[in-house]
């Protein structure tokens, strides 16, 4: 019998939701094994038949969505309007995948005098490991177009958020074949290492911090297996002085800041700020702050709900003490809903850091919570050279009213993706475009993330 991990609310410890196994190696090869022979009959099924699958997964995955939803808030606390976008930027997956499939996987000519047709062909049993502070869209985004492309798919959540993912999971389960998609559960030492190594496994999708991601593109290695990560990020935003600052930017700005708590990768970790526009972006910016209610995410007066887990809550605490402790000004703005439940949560005021320098912690470490540095500079270069300075590649924005002068800095910001006057977040579901430097390994992809799963091979004629 393997010992268990219990998931607690982090809006209420004393409320536990759930409970998983933490499986061990033996498990996890039954698992694999079980993928691997399902995996010749699921990979010569039709097109057809995996589009139908999908749609029908879709629709029940919808019919569930409130109940998803609650699920979802309790294991993770991010607010319930933020918590069903998650999944239903899930289920839109599916169905546009459901749409695109047939002509992604329509062979293509690629030279006309000696005929060579493009054609795509599954690779194997594909393994997704995901972190718990957006479980549900980062496992099913790598799912859904793994096994679309006739892959057999062995999902890993992360231990403190893996409720709903197996719910979906459990729900997708009734519309396909046995064997097809699998989850396991446990510490990541274990199980992930597991899948990271063994040579049945062909393609591993992995989503989560770079320290793991090298370690799991180190297994990786040993078997040559297809590798796709997307990691850390400590995403920097540079305000010039001709910057739009209207309540629209602002409110942009914050959410790009606090949305999930700030436990988002593609989050504005860090803002660089034009010497003229100092004083007024922090007056905005603190007034922002101060707009948000922060509480238990199944209440719908909260606009910020708790961090996820105990080490998350105490390594952004500590990071705060610190900045304290060096002289720094902490700016914590926002209201707690219900006082009486503050320290029964991991909950953090919204916080913004001023006197920070350059090289200081606040700015160089990914702090992945409710605090942003903002820094004052004097000319572009310097900016430039601060925000490339970190080692990571994920994001980055420019703000500024001049679109032209915006994408003249974007070339010289090294990320995955650019963004003029907004932050993080593509409103099309098919684009992706990974991060760079220790933020990724990948290719972007246009067509929602085909690409990433499936070979093409020559066929000539
Ligand atoms: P993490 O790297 O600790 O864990 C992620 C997953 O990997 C979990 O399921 C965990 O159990 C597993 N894991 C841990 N050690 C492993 C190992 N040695 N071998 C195989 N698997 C292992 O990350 P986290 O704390 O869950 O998530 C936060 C991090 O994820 C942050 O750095 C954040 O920036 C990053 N993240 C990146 C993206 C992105 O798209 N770039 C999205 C979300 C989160």
């Amino acid at each position: 019998m393997n010992d268990t991990f219990t998931i607690v609310n982090p809006a209420r410890f004393s409320e536990v939701v759930g409970q998983v196994e933490l499986q061990n190696v033996a498990d996890v090869d039954r698992v694999i094994e079980s993928a691997a022979r399902a995996y010749p009959d699921w990979s010569r099924t039709s097109v057809n038949e995996r589009v139908e699958r999908l749609k029908a997964a879709a629709g029940a995955l919808t019919a569930a969505l409130a109940e998803l939803t609650t699920l979802f808030v309790r294991e993770n606390g991010k607010p319930l309007r933020e918590a069903e976008r998650d999944i239903r930027r899930s289920i839109e997956l599916m169905d546009l995948i459901a749409e695109e499939l047939p002509r992604w996987w329509t062979p293509e000519l690629y030279d006309a005098q000696q005929p060579v047709w493009a054609r795509r062909r599954s690779r194997g049993v594909t393994a997704v490991i995901s972190p718990w502070n957006s479980p549900v869209l980062l496992s099913l985004k790598r799912l859904i177009p793994a096994l679309a492309t006739g892959n057999t798919v062995i999902v890993k959540p992360a231990t403190y958020c893996p409720l709903t993912v197996m719910e979906c999971i459990r729900m997708m389960n009734d519309h396909f074949p046995a064997g097809v998609i699998h989850v396991v559960t446990g510490s990541g030492a274990t199980v992930g290492e597991r899948l990271a190594m063994d040579s049945r496994i062909r393609a591993i999708a992995f989503t989560g911090s770079t320290e793991t991601g090298r370690r799991i593109m180190e297994l990786a290695s040993r078997n040559l297996k297809r590798v796709f990560l997307e990691l850390g990020g400590n995403d920097p935003a540079i305000v010039l002085h001709d910057a739009e600052l209207d309540p629209s930017a602002v409110a942009r700005m914050t959410n790009a800041i606090l949305r999930a708590a700030g436990q988002v990768c593609v989050a504005i970790k860090r803002i660089y700020v034009h010497e003229s526009r100092y004083d007024e972006l922090v007056e905005k910016l603190s007034a922002s702050f101060d707009n948000i209610a922060v509480g238990d995410g199944l209440n719908p007066a909260a606009t910020m709900g708790p961090l996820n887990n105990r080490p998350q809550f105490e390594l952004v605490s500590g990071l705060i003490d610190r900045c304290r402790e060096n002289d720094m000004t902490v700016v914590s703005k926002g209201k707690p809903i219900d006082p009486a439940l503050w320290n029964r949560g991991y909950f953090i005021l919204p916080s913004i850091i001023l006197g920070a320098r350059f090289e200081d912690e606040i700015v160089s470490c990914e702090q992945f919570g409710p605090v942003v540095p903002i820094l004052k500079f004097t000319n572009e270069d310097e900016a430039i050279t601060a925000a490339n300075q970190a080692e990571f590649g994920l994001r980055a924005s420019v703000w500024t009213g001049n679109p032209v002068h915006a994408a003249a800095i974007a070339d010289r910001l090294e990320a995955g993706a650019v963004f003029h006057n907004n932050h993080g977040i593509f409103q099309d579901l098919h684009l992706e475009f990974p991060g760079i430097k220790q933020s990724g390994v990948g290719r972007e992809s246009r067509v929602a993330g085909l690409d990433h799963y499936a070979d093409i091979y020559g066929f000539a004629e």
